[in-house]
């Protein structure tokens, strides 16, 4: 029979799929399972109403190979091809799912082929031969397709004893030189079945394989004493697949060894998961399995931008994409897993998933699965949720304040800080329902080290109210709370920045006539400091200490410190930063004096104190030698 030539773009995709260098050509194993598959559903279907069509020994799909003549084959007793289906299936495909997921991608970027295959198609990727013998149930006659390509195929009568398909593979040669394809493992049993359980473990029907085992031989009669047992290499049936998918199982039947062993082995951590969700969803547009799981700790590159998210998306029982992206936010982009659902269809390319109404409707449930999740570890195991939040709320923080705080109402009650009065972590929710009456505003306080701001003299007049303080020790945490700018209705409030409000009238009246009475002074001191405050006045806000920073406008002196740690580019950003007195210190009667005595000196004081103010944020001083010695200076006086 004359070579026939494949329709026109079959003959396109045909040309991209073999000259595709690309990675995945391991697909073509599950694309063909897949087939095989779909063609014994069939087979059975059609037996449900004609008994005759029931195989004798059960359903299977079985690989073969045979290295010497480089054939891999594929065989299932399901429905088989006539010879007008073997012309229509394969000789066009149009007649497949593929035809849309070309027309969707114009572009040929061979990675998309690898993701998502394009079914019979990707054999050519790894043969150069293929070969399919089929019987179509209901027929007495077999019929041979075959091709080595893109120059056509041919169709004649062939031999087959049972009802079914054979998909006759010859792997293609290794080409020469070192790091390039090797195809000779597709002939290796070993990698097929681990082909077969990384992409094809769920489907129903047993895939079976005859596997090298390795036997004890009997013992001889005759055996010496000093007998050492024989081996001997036994070629066995080996069913390759599990058939059952853990998820689609009952929760009460599978245990926690199975969910942990399950996790690991498919997700590379040795650690045990922190905690399992495992959840069926039925939903208008789309119903789904999902297995997810939250990591004990975050992967090493997990904040770096080489970590990909994403879950394993698998269209009934079948994996068309190993890290699917667009199912989880970036904030939840720490949880691993998959979704299983029987709405998605095989062949659909990236581009098309990225536009599927069911997989949003999959990604904006699965997000609120895993946030409802996390609120009951919150509330439930709190022990359990802190820890989680040591690995995890960071990302959860940066999700609130990128993009100019879109997703914070959605995070706002997973965020934790640390109160200073319980002395563990808080919620926003729990500092709020804390509060007394008489509290306007909730305190907060941004540093380096819980230690620090415990000492910080600027909390001296909250504490005295006995208000509680959040202390935010993360770079990113003042950036959130500014975003997050209230908690049910009351204000958050930096303890450094701004009039606080806490002194009485009486107080306020006070210091405010010995800022007015002292001008004079404050503004040398001001003036001494070159630009580095924006004004230094009595304070009204410490207690005991005598000196303190404070900030006015929106950015404060550690949101300074943070911005101008991670500015690479040499530019500096600064905090309007004031220098507060303690007008009941002694030190504040000593200055009156030497404003009036020995300006030098005041002024010699003033950089002393600015320093020590620093030094008591935790900031670094400009200068620390200048600073010693003029320490030294007081000292030897
Ligand atoms: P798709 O599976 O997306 O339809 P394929 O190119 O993989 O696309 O297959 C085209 C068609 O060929 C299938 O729809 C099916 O009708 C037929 N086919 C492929 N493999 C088999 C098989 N093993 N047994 C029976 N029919 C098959």
């Amino acid at each position: 029979m004359a070579k026939q030539q494949f329709q026109a773009e079959s003959k396109r995709l045909l040309d991209m799929m073999i000259n595709s260098i690309y990675t995945h050509k391991e697909i073509f194993l599950r694309e063909l399972i897949s087939n095989a598959s779909d063609a014994i559903d069939k087979r059975h279907f059609q037996s449900l109403t004609d008994s005759s069509l029931v195989p004798e020994n059960g359903y299977e799909i079985r690989l073969t190979t045979d290295p010497e003549n480089r054939t891999l084959t594929i065989s299932d007793n399901g429905i088989g091809m006539t010879k007008e289906e073997l012309e229509n299936n394969l000789g066009v495909i149009a007649q497949s799912g593929s035809l849309a997921f070309k027309k969707e991608n114009q572009t040929e970027d061979t990675d998309i082929i690898g993701q998502f295959g394009v079914g019979f198609y990707a054999s050519f990727m790894v043969a150069s031969n293929v070969k399919v013998v089929s019987k179509a149930c209901g027929e007495t006659q077999a019929y041979v397709w075959e091709s080595d390509g893109a120059d056509g195929y041919t169709i004649e009568p062939g031999e087959k004893d049972s009802y079914g398909t054979d998909i006759i593979l010859t792997i293609k040669q290794n080409p020469e030189g070192e790091n390039e394809d090797d195809y000779d493992e597709f002939l290796e049993t070993y990698r097929l079945s681990s082909l077969v359980r990384k992409y094809s473990d769920y489907i129903r029907y047993p895939i079976k394989m005859l596997m090298p085992h390795s036997h004890t031989k009997p013992k001889p009669e005759d055996a010496p004493e000093d007998y050492q047992p024989e081996y001997e290499t036994v070629y066995e049936d080996d069913t390759l697949n599990s058939m059952v998918p853990l998820w689609k199982k009952d929760k009460k039947d599978i245990t926690e060894e199975e969910y942990t062993s399950f996790y690991r082995s498919k997700f590379m951590d040795y650690m045990k998961p922190a905690h399992i969700i495992h959840s069926h969803s039925e939903g208008l547009t789309a119903s789904y399995h999902a297995l997810l799981f939250i990591p004990s700790q975050p992967p090493y590159d997990y904040y770096s931008k080489d970590y990909a998210k994403g879950l394993q998306l698998y269209a009934s029982g079948v994996l068309i994409m190993d890290k699917c992206a667009d199912l989880l936010p970036d904030y939840f982009g720490f949880v691993r897993g998959l979704v299983d659902s029987s709405d998605l269809s095989l062949n659909i390319s990236r581009e098309m998933l990225q536009h599927d109404r069911q997989l949003k409707a999959i990604a904006i449930s699965l997000e609120k699965k895993i946030k409802s999740e996390l609120l009951k570890l919150q509330k439930d195991d709190r022990e359990k949720y802190e820890q989680f939040w040591t690995s995890f709320g960071y990302s959860i923080k940066t999700g609130a304040y990128a993009n100019y705080g879109t997703d914070k109402e959605k995070l706002r009650d997973l965020m934790m800080f640390y109160s200073a009065k319980e002395k563990k972590m808080i919620t926003l929710k729990e500092y709020r329902e804390a509060m007394p009456e008489n509290q306007e505003e909730i305190y907060y306080a941004s540093g380096t080290s819980i230690d620090l701001l415990d000492k910080l003299p600027q909390a001296e007049m909250v504490r005295k109210h006995d208000f509680d303080i959040l202390y935010l020790t993360a770079d990113i945490d003042e950036f959130v709370i500014t975003q997050l700018a209230e908690q049910d209705e009351k204000k958050f409030r930096s303890i450094t920045a701004g009039d606080l409000n806490l002194s009485s009238e009486e107080e306020k009246k006070e210091a405010e006539e010995k800022s007015t009475a002292n001008r004079p002074m404050f503004d040398l001191m001001k003036e001494s400091l070159d630009g580095k405050v924006k004004d230094v006045r009595v304070s009204s806000r410490l207690v005991n200490d005598p000196v303190c920073l404070t900030s006015e406008g929106s950015l404060s002196i550690e949101m300074e410190r943070v911005l101008n740690n991670v500015q690479s580019n040499g530019s500096h950003v600064s905090a309007e930063k004031v220098l507060e007195i303690n007008a009941s210190h002694p030190i504040f009667d000593t200055l009156c004096k030497l404003y009036a005595e020995d300006q030098d000196k005041l002024k010699a004081y003033t950089a002393l104190l600015y320093n020590q103010a620093l030094l008591i944020a935790g900031i670094p001083i400009d200068d620390p030698a200048a600073f010693s010695n003029a320490v030294c200076d007081l000292m030897t006086k």
